[in-house]
């Protein structure tokens, strides 16, 4: 049994992790839908390319969508049944992206599944990973298999398991029902990466879990202060290890690789089921919706549908937010997909979020205080409202910014911050600077 006390990073807050709507709720299979919108775009990297055609027949597991390079990921059907059209939709942020719309014929014709695997070495789980289209479910959708294969030498890989977002429990519900096969996709993810220093980083809000993974000998369990953003990899590499990832550097620059652990129960399908990634586990909840739930759902599901299948919305609902609400985006309908990445859907009352609008500026330096980056956001706001994003980045560091939102939340005036964050991010982008 090895458990060890996370250390604590600076910054970051306390948040009422409002987990009790479903953190007892076990993982229900939602019913297939009728249809299913696919995105090509559910990853970071080059949108995947169409192996179909409108009118083409498909089946479960099916490929559907090549990798459109190598930072890209494969994509498959969730159900069987008839591709009705290759076309651009909306997706939860407001962008648009290519989607392949299937008719389901709720026949559930499996395709063969991903071939057996002769040998299990490091370079066929990383082809197995990457061949099962398997990206980071942590929210991030950066391809697994890419993530695996860093330039520089690690030495370490690290479990997310801290799900510090408040109201979501897909993952809390996952390392309770599916351990064991988490625990093996772990150490798949550690041969594959060549390394047998393994962390799983779990928040001390979980004490059953911690408990259940400190029975395994090869994987040190590192009990986390509840604390957000520990779940932001840097956090959880300082907390883990002690290692600090500098601005600018990546995870691999400190030795470490960081998976979630909903990837790893992934890996475990793909390698041990042989079965490619397009179905996962996600959380349907806030006080707006009538049955909150943990539910098993195809990709491409529509959100309607699962708002439907979960009783419906309250009278009171006031805001629908794709994943948690400290990072995900607020939508303004469900007419919209899931992904390999929707981690959760919330439904909100008016007394569960602060309605009220921006006051100006006070001073008060709390949102710098509680910055985990140690950035300065309430100069990033003054410069983004003056339109001047060059002064943002100088002063304010938006560069370095992980989108974690812990600087809004703490402001008592209620400044758009993240607002602020996203434009300039967009604005810098499209200067080049
Ligand atoms: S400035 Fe960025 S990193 Fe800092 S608290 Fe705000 S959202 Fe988080
Ligand atoms: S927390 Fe809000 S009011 Fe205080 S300094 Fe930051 S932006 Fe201004």
């Amino acid at each position: 049994m090895k458990i060890t006390k996370g250390k604590r990073f600076s910054g970051g807050t306390h948040i009422p992790d409002r987990k009790e709507l479903t953190a007892d709720i076990p993982i229900e299979i939602m019913p297939s839908p009728d249809i299913v919108a696919i995105s090509l775009s559910q990853h970071i990297g080059k949108p995947s390319v169409p192996v179909v055609n409108a009118g083409d027949m498909v089946s479960v597991g099916q490929l559907i969508a090549a990798e459109g390079g190598f930072v890209g990921a494969n994509v498959y059907s969730s159900v069987s049944g008839k591709v009705a059209a290759i076309e651009e939709r909306y997706n939860p942020n407001g962008t648009k992206s290519n989607y392949i719309v299937i008719e389901n014929d709720k026949n559930d014709w499996s395709a063969q599944p991903l071939p057996e695997m002769e040998d299990k070495t490091a370079g066929s789980i990383l082809q197995r990973i990457r061949l099962a289209g398997i990206v980071g479910m942590g929210g991030a959708g950066f391809p697994a298999a890419v993530k695996l294969m860093p330039k520089q030498a690690v030495d370490c890989l690290i479990i997310n398991g801290a799900e510090c977002e408040p109201y979501l429990t897909c993952d809390y519900r996952l390392m309770k029902e599916k351990t064991d096969e988490i625990h093996t996709g772990i150490m798949l993810l550690a041969k594959a990466l060549k390394v047998n220093k393994v962390y799983i980083g779990i928040e001390r809000n979980k004490p059953d879990c911690i408990k259940a993974f400190s029975e395994y000998d090869d994987i040190t369990v590192v009990d986390l202060k509840k604390r957000y953003p520990m779940g932001s990899e840097k956090h959880l590499i300082y907390s883990c290890t002690g290692r600090k990832v500098g601005l600018g550097k990546l995870p691999a620059d400190a030795g470490a690789v960081v998976q979630n652990v909903a990837t790893a129960y992934a890996v475990y399908e793909a390698v041990e089921l042989n079965k490619p990634l397009y179905e996962r586990v996600m959380t349907v909840s806030g006080k707006g919706i009538i049955h909150p739930k943990n539910l098993l759902v195809r990709n491409g599901t529509p959100l309607d549908m699962i708002i439907t299948y979960c009783g419906g919305m309250r009278d009171d609902s006031a805001m629908m937010i794709a994943g948690g609400p400290m990072m995900g985006p607020t939508m303004l309908s469900s007419n919209l997909y899931t992904t390999k990445t929707t981690s959760g859907l919330l439904v909100t009352t008016s007394d569960e979020v602060d309605m009220s609008g921006p006051t100006p500026c006070i001073n008060c330096g709390r949102c710098a205080e509680a910055c985990p980056m140690r950035l300065q956001p309430m100069l990033i706001d003054f410069y983004a409202q003056a339109n001047d994003f060059e002064k943002a980045a100088k002063y304010g560091g938006v560069k370095n910014c992980i989108n974690c939102g812990t600087c809004a939340y703490v402001c008592p005036a209620k400044r758009s911050i993240v607002q602020s964050i996203m434009l300039s991010k967009k604005k810098l982008a499209e200067g080049g600077k």
